[in-house]
C-alpha cells in the first residue's frame, strides 16, 4: 500500500508547487523508492484539451491518450515515470462522472451530494493503483481556500482519517513575502493559510517557504510554533536559475529527510544524486550559446509551450550548449518578409497549434530556413507547414493548403495536402470520427508507432528503425503527394506502420530540416534527452561555429 503525501498551496497562486512535487518525486526515487505523481484541479473543464493555451498554458499528453495538465509535464522530466489518464482529475471530471452514475441510477435514488458522492468519486481516483508504488504523490491545483477547491480539500482530509495513522502526510507551499522598507521576511500570511488550512481539519506536517531572502533562524522558530510544525519540517525554497536545481536545492534544505521522518522512517535509505548532478553540471558548464526562434502564435505566454522549452534546454545539456529561445509571431510573415527576423538565428522551430491565424506566416518561415539551410524542426502543425510549403514551392501544387482552414462549406480555398483524417486505427481497433464531433477528446491521441526509413537522418537520431511518439491532432498529410514530394527532396522518413500515414519528413539535401506529426517534446527528460532534440541542438551549435 503506497504512502500519500498530499501537496497544497496558500498566499498565493504559482508558487511552484508542480515543480517541489516533481522534485520531491526524483528525490525519493534517489532514495531507492517508486513513485508515481497526480494533480487534482478544481477547475470544471472536464480537461484542459479544449482550453486555449493561453488560459492554462500548454496541453500535456499521456501515452494513454489523456489531454492534461502542464504539471504532469513537470513531473515526468523530473521522475521519467510515465504519467497516465488516471494521473490527472478536474472537478468537471469528477461531476461529470457523478452525474453520469447519477442518470444511471447507481445511487439507488439517493440525494446526490458534495459530501458523500463528490468527496467519495475524488477518494475513488486517489486509490487507484495504490498497491503499485511507495510513494503516491498527489498534488491539488489552486490555494487553500478558493470555493472550488473545497471538495478536494475534504476528500484528502477523509482519505488520511480513513488510512491507518501515518499513512498519509501533507505538505503545503506558501509565500514568506519581504519588506525591504523594514528588511524583514513576514510570516503572518503564512499562518492565515495554515489556520485555513486547519479550519477544514488539515493540519499541515511540512511547510515549504517561498522566499527571496535567507530565512533566520528566529523566523523558521515562529513559523514552527505558530503553524505547529517542528522547525526540521519548515523547509525553505529559494528562487533558482534553473528548474533543474530543484532537487539538490529540495535535498540540501532537507525536504526528503523531512517527508521520511514525517513518516517515520528510520533509518532513512541514502540517496544517490548523482544523475542530478550530471544534470546541473551540463547547465553550468557550457561550451558556448545557440539562439533558437520558436516561430508560433501563442507567444505571449511561455507556458504554451513549455515542454518544447524544456526540451531545447535539454537539447542544449547533451550539447553541452546553453540555447537561447526567443519567441517570434508568426503572424508578422503573414505580410513581411521574414529574412530581417529570422537572419541571425542557428535554427529555427515551428511548433504545434490550430486555427488559420498565423499559418501563412509559418510557411514562410519553413521557406526561409529550407532555402537559407537553417536547421528546422516542424512539430505537428510545423510539420503540416513544411510540407504545405514543399508542395506549393517545389512540386507546383499553388494552392496547397489545410482542411483544417477550409471550414466554409461551398467555397474550398486550399488543395487539400493536408486533410481531415476520419479512421484510422488504433491497437486493435478503428477509430471514427465525423466533421461534427465534439471538440474535446476527440483527436488523434496519445502514443502511436512509427516506422522509419533506414538510413534517413531520423532513423540515424533515434538509433533505431521502430519509434513510438505522442499525438495530439486531428489533421494529417495525404499520401497522395508523397511521389511527388520525394521526387523534389522532401523524403517521406517516417511513417504509420500501416503505411497510410506520414509521421517524419525530411529534406536529405540539408544541414538538418525535420517534420514530425507527433510531439517529440513531450517526452524529452533533463537526463534523456530527446534524440531530436539533440540533433537538432548539435545542428545549431554546427551553424553557430559557421557564422
Ligand atoms: N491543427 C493541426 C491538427 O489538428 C495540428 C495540431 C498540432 O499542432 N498539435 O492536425
Amino acid at each position: 500500500m503506497a504512502r500519500y503525501i498530499f501537496i497544497t498551496g496558500g498566499v498565493v497562486s504559482s508558487l511552484g508547487k508542480g515543480l517541489a512535487s516533481a522534485a520531491l518525486g526524483a528525490l525519493l526515487q534517489a532514495r531507492g523508492y517508486t513513485v508515481r505523481l497526480r494533480k487534482l484541479d478544481p477547475y470544471l473543464n472536464v480537461d484542459p484539451g479544449t482550453m486555449s493555451p493561453f488560459e492554462h498554458g500548454e496541453v500535456f499528453v499521456t501515452d494513454d491518450g489523456a489531454e492534461t495538465d502542464l504539471d504532469l509535464g513537470h513531473y515526468e522530466r523530473f521522475t521519467g515515470v510515465a504519467a497516465r489518464k488516471t494521473d490527472s482529475v478536474s472537478s468537471g471530471r469528477i461531476y461529470s462522472n457523478v452525474l453520469e452514475k447519477e442518470r444511471r441510477g447507481d445511487y439507488l435514488g439517493k440525494t446526490i451530494q458534495v459530501i458523500p458522492h463528490v468527496t467519495n468519486e475524488i477518494k475513488d481516483f486517489l486509490a487507484i493503483g495504490d498497491t503499485e508504488v511507495d510513494f503516491m504523490l498527489c498534488e491539488i491545483g489552486g490555494t487553500v481556500g478558493d470555493i472550488e477547491g473545497l471538495p478536494f480539500f475534504e476528500a484528502i482530509r477523509q482519505f488520511s482519517h480513513d488510512k491507518p495513522r501515518g499513512q498519509c502526510i501533507f505538505m503545503h507551499l506558501t509565500l514568506l513575502p519581504y519588506l525591504a522598507a523594514s528588511g524583514e521576511l513576514k510570516t503572518k500570511p503564512t499562518q492565515h493559510s495554515v489556520k485555513e488550512l486547519q479550519s477544514i481539519g488539515i493540519a499541515p506536517d511540512i511547510l515549504v517557504c517561498r522566499s527571496e531572502h535567507p530565512i533566520p533562524e528566529k523566523e523558521r522558530e515562529k513559523i514552527a510554533l505558530f503553524c505547529n510544525v517542528r522547525k526540521e519540517h519548515v523547509v525553505a525554497a529559494y528562487d533558482l536559475k534553473s528548474i533543474y536545481e530543484a532537487p539538490l536545492a529540495y535535498h540540501r534544505e532537507g525536504l526528503d529527510q523531512a517527508v521520511l521522518d514525517a513518516f517515520s522512517i528510520s533509518p532513512a535509505p541514502r540517496p544517490d544524486l548523482t544523475v542530478w548532478e550530471d544534470v546541473v553540471d551540463r547547465i553550468t558548464n557550457v561550451d558556448g550559446e545557440v539562439n533558437i526562434a520558436i516561430v508560433g502564435k501563442y507567444v505571449q505566454l511561455e507556458d504554451a509551450y513549455k515542454s518544447i522549452k524544456e526540451a531545447l534546454t535539454h537539447g542544449g545539456m547533451a550539447n553541452r550548449v546553453k540555447v537561447n529561445v526567443q519567441w517570434v509571431d508568426a503572424e508578422i510573415f503573414d505580410t513581411e518578409d521574414p529574412a530581417p527576423y529570422l537572419e541571425g538565428f542557428h535554427a529555427i522551430l515551428v511548433p504545434g497549434g490550430f486555427g488559420e491565424r498565423g499559418t501563412e506566416g509559418k510557411i514562410r518561415a519553413a521557406e526561409f530556413a529550407r532555402t537559407r539551410k537553417i536547421p528546422y524542426l516542424g512539430i505537428c502543425l510545423g510539420m503540416q507547414m513544411a510540407v504545405i510549403e514543399a508542395a506549393r514551392n517545389l512540386a507546383g501544387v499553388s494552392t496547397a493548403g489545410s482542411e483544417e482552414f477550409d471550414h466554409e462549406a461551398g467555397k474550398k480555398r486550399f488543395e487539400p495536402v493536408v486533410y481531415h483524417l476520419k479512421e484510422w486505427v488504433q491497437g486493435n481497433y478503428t477509430v471514427k470520427r465525423s466533421t461534427g464531433d465534439d471538440k474535446g477528446g476527440t483527436m488523434r491521441l496519445g502514443a502511436y508507432d512509427a516506422v522509419l526509413k533506414t538510413g534517413s537522418r531520423a532513423a540515424e537520431a533515434y538509433g533505431t528503425t521502430a519509434i513510438e511518439e505522442r499525438h495530439r491532432h486531428r489533421y494529417e498529410v495525404d499520401i497522395k503527394y508523397r511521389d511527388a514530394l520525394e521526387g523534389k527532396g522532401l523524403i517521406f522518413s517516417g511513417m504509420s506502420p500501416d503505411g497510410r500515414l506520414p509521421e517524419i519528413v525530411e529534406i536529405a539535401d540539408h544541414p538538418w530540416y525535420i517534420g514530425v506529426q507527433f510531439h517529440p517534446e513531450l517526452k524529452s527528460k533533463p537526463f534523456a534527452p530527446h534524440p531530436l532534440f539533440r540533433d537538432f541542438v548539435r545542428a545549431a551549435k554546427d551553424n553557430s561555429r559557421l557564422v
